[in-house]
């Protein structure tokens, strides 16, 4: 293996800090939780990026999810190219997407899908439209459940039950986090008080089809049905937000785990990510109904000068065009894989870890027992992760650097990047013992 070395990213990371807060535009990507110098990346190749210093890493974080076929798919850059040739925006509707919101209605339960730029902007909108529709005001989020860094969603957590929640950031307005009503994942009791306490002033619900943000929660059996059941019995719109977990955890997404199986459909779903074929698109969908409240049809005003800009609306009709069922199938196949390599490996070592997986999203916590909500989550050993993410980064594998996020394969990893993510294991298990002893 060839020495690292970090020069290039860390004289840019130097200049970063002094013209934007941190030296990043997102906060995780300045290793704050993980320590070291952030890695500027120069290019990426299928499963690999390769840094500023001429370093190369297994991706593992896929740009947080979108990258689902790999980088510099050739088919997505074709597709890019050739939409960029005929401009690149011209503020009217386009047919790249009429496309794209075909294919995601065929994909998905939702009648309707309106265009926006960021996930955050998505769940911002349908929040909006479900107040609007419903004339109320009050939202129900979970602790622990990222909806973007929308004022009202911030707010993560609460004073236990049914308790009007405080700020969770500096500058979110007090009137904007006494809309938000935040409880505890997979606490139905929780979720029964909130709405017998509030439920004529509540105008949706709002969760991650399976938590992601947290690191992987998945849902108990029948908590997404329960939360669709209790929303409808009190006049609320259940949202389900697919920002993630939309064309990536499975081929229906989150709602494929469950509701595709079950029965039940969400009155509004968010997408992003996957469907911008890394590209800033994201999308808001649902009930015709519903849908049809939104300007220019309806009252409720909701607008974007880029939205649905054909660049980005290409690049992610392309994408979801190549994500078959045999994509998703080989996807699983390389999360089971690593998932095990992973596990055997720590367990070599004896490090008490737990791999809790949705679909082809997995994370791993180091912690005893499995991990149910924000609580327990927090309840796990951040500094082993770090020291087990820096001595995966040495060898040359890009894992998430924060404990609480997904990791993400995608179509292009193949048994080459498989093997430099398996001979990097050993490493960093001990690694990771030698701080858990430590602690
Ligand atoms: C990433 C994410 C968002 C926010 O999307 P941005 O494009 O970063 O604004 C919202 N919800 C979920 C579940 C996400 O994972």
């Amino acid at each position: 293996m060839p020495t690292e070395t970090t020069d290039a990213s860390a004289a840019l990371f130097e200049r970063a800090r002094a013209v934007t807060p941190g030296g990043v535009n997102s906060p995780v990507r300045a290793f704050k939780a993980v320590g070291g110098t952030p890695r500027f990346i120069r290019s990426a190749q299928g499963a690999w990026l390769t840094d500023v210093d001429g370093n190369e890493y297994v991706d593992l974080i896929c740009s947080w999810g979108p990258m689902l076929m790999g980088h510099a798919h050739p088919d997505v850059q074709a597709a890019i190219a050739g939409a960029i040739v005929r401009g690149t925006s011209y503020g009217t509707p386009t047919e790249p997407e009429v496309e794209l919101a075909e294919e995601i209605v065929a994909r998905t339960p939702v009648d309707m899908v309106r265009f926006v730029s960021s996930g955050t902007e998505a769940t911002m909108s349908a929040i909006r439209l479900a107040r609007g529709f419903t004339g109320r005001d009050l939202v129900v989020k979970f602790a622990g459940c990222y909806h973007g860094h929308v004022d009202s969603l911030l707010a993560s957590s609460g004073s236990g039950l049914a308790t009007l929640s405080v700020p969770g950031t500096p500058g979110v307005p007090e009137a904007s986090a006494s809309q938000t009503i935040v409880l505890p994942y997979n606490d139905r009791t929780a979720v029964a008080d909130a709405f017998r306490m509030h439920g004529s002033r509540i105008a949706c619900l709002i969760t991650e089809a399976v938590p992601g943000n947290m690191g992987v929660v998945p849902p108990a059996p029948g908590f997404n049905s329960f939360l669709q059941t209790t929303c409808r019995q009190h006049g609320a719109l259940f949202i389900s937000d697919e920002v993630m977990t939309g064309f990536r955890a499975t081929a229906q997404g989150g709602w494929g785990l469950d509701g595709a199986v079950e029965g039940w459909v969400p009155d509004l779903m968010t997408f992003g990510k996957v469907m911008g074929g890394g590209f800033p698109a994201a999308a808001f969908g649902g009930r015709a109904d519903v849908m049809s409240q939104l300007a220019p049809d309806g009252g409720i005003y909701q607008a974007g000068t880029l939205s649905g800009n054909p660049v980005a609306t290409t690049a992610g009709l392309a994408t979801l065009r190549l994500a078959t069922d045999d994509v998703y199938a080989r996807l699983d196949e390389v999360s089971a894989q690593l998932r095990t390599e992973v596990t055997d490996t720590l367990d070599v070592v004896g490090v008490p870890h737990v791999i809790q997986t949705a679909g082809t999203m997995f994370s791993v916590f180091f912690r005893e027992g499995g991990v149910r909500d924000f609580e327990t989550a927090q309840d796990q050993n951040t500094e082993v992760y770090a020291a087990f993410f820096r001595a995966m980064l040495a060898r040359g594998v890009y894992l998430p650097p924060s404990a609480f996020e997904s990791w993400f394969v995608s179509a292009a990893h193949d048994d080459r990047a498989i093997s430099q993510v398996v001979e990097a294991l050993p490493a960093a298990a001990v690694a990771a013992l030698t701080t858990l002893e430590a602690s």
